[in-house]
């Protein structure tokens, strides 16, 4: 806990990102604080993690590593701001209930437990991590996915624009319905978005995405997005 309470060193960095975003779309901190009776609840998942790595790197570098250090930092953003967000993992290791003993058992008891977390907790508006992988190295940018619950294609508008925006202009990728097969997506019944921040297979984004500085930057773009979403919803 201490160590969350730190002002960490890339604050700043984060800080000007967020309110470049926020003025950007003409809101501020007072204006979406003060509009809800019901505060939505951020739903910080960090995708994958313990068993399940997800996409692996050339160079090893584990998507489930990625995908948590942008959640952390998320996370710090989001408490900075006066937020309690409420995490689906805040390590690299889950604790697995005993009886699952194959790989695949631990991740459906994994995905099961996250769903549960999620559908427990009351306004959660969930925003789901990942980083694309695919066979070919062309492939680049980031994409939001959207789940099947009302006001969830509106955050992924949202935050898909931002993060066009602010960190690939050149990007085309537009917000899309999330695959059937992802569990967590098509089992929460809460507005939700899964975030595929960039591409393990396409060099460049790779590089980004092993920086601290982009990393703090997606961080704060996704915070900006969900404030944006949260002033204007009506749960
Ligand atoms: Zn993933």
């Amino acid at each position: 806990m201490e160590k969350r309470q730190h002002i960490k060193w890339w604050y700043p960095l984060a800080a000007a990102v967020l309110l470049a975003v926020l003025a950007l779309a003409g809101r501020s901190r007072d204006r979406a604080a003060e509009a809800e009776p019901v505060p939505p609840v951020l739903v910080i998942d960090a995708g994958h993690g313990g068993a399940d790595g997800g996409a692996v790197a050339s160079d090893g570098t584990l998507e489930s590593d990625i995908n948590l250090d942008i959640a952390l930092r998320l996370e710090a953003l989001a408490r900075f701001w006066g937020l309690t967000p409420v995490m689906t993992r805040t390590g690299a290791d889950i604790a697995y209930p005993s009886e699952a003993g194959s790989i695949a058992a631990k991740k459906v008891a994994d995905q099961h437990a996250r769903v549960g977390l999620v559908n427990n907790t009351p306004g959660a508006v969930l925003l789901s991590i990942h980083q694309n992988n695919y066979p070919a190295a062309a492939p680049h940018g980031i994409q939001v996915f959207f789940g099947p619950v009302a006001g969830s294609d509106a955050l992924a508008e949202t935050t898909q624009g931002n993060l066009t925006a602010q960190l690939c202009p050149d990007n085309r990728r537009v917000a899309s319905p999330i695959d059937k097969g992802v569990y967590l997506m098509k089992n929460v019944n809460c507005p939700a978005v899964l975030v595929e921040c960039g591409f393990l297979s396409n060099p460049d984004d790779l590089q980004k995405l092993k920086t601290d500085a982009y990393r703090t930057k997606l961080a704060a773009v996704l915070l900006a997005s969900w404030l944006q979403y949260a002033k204007g919803s009506s749960i």
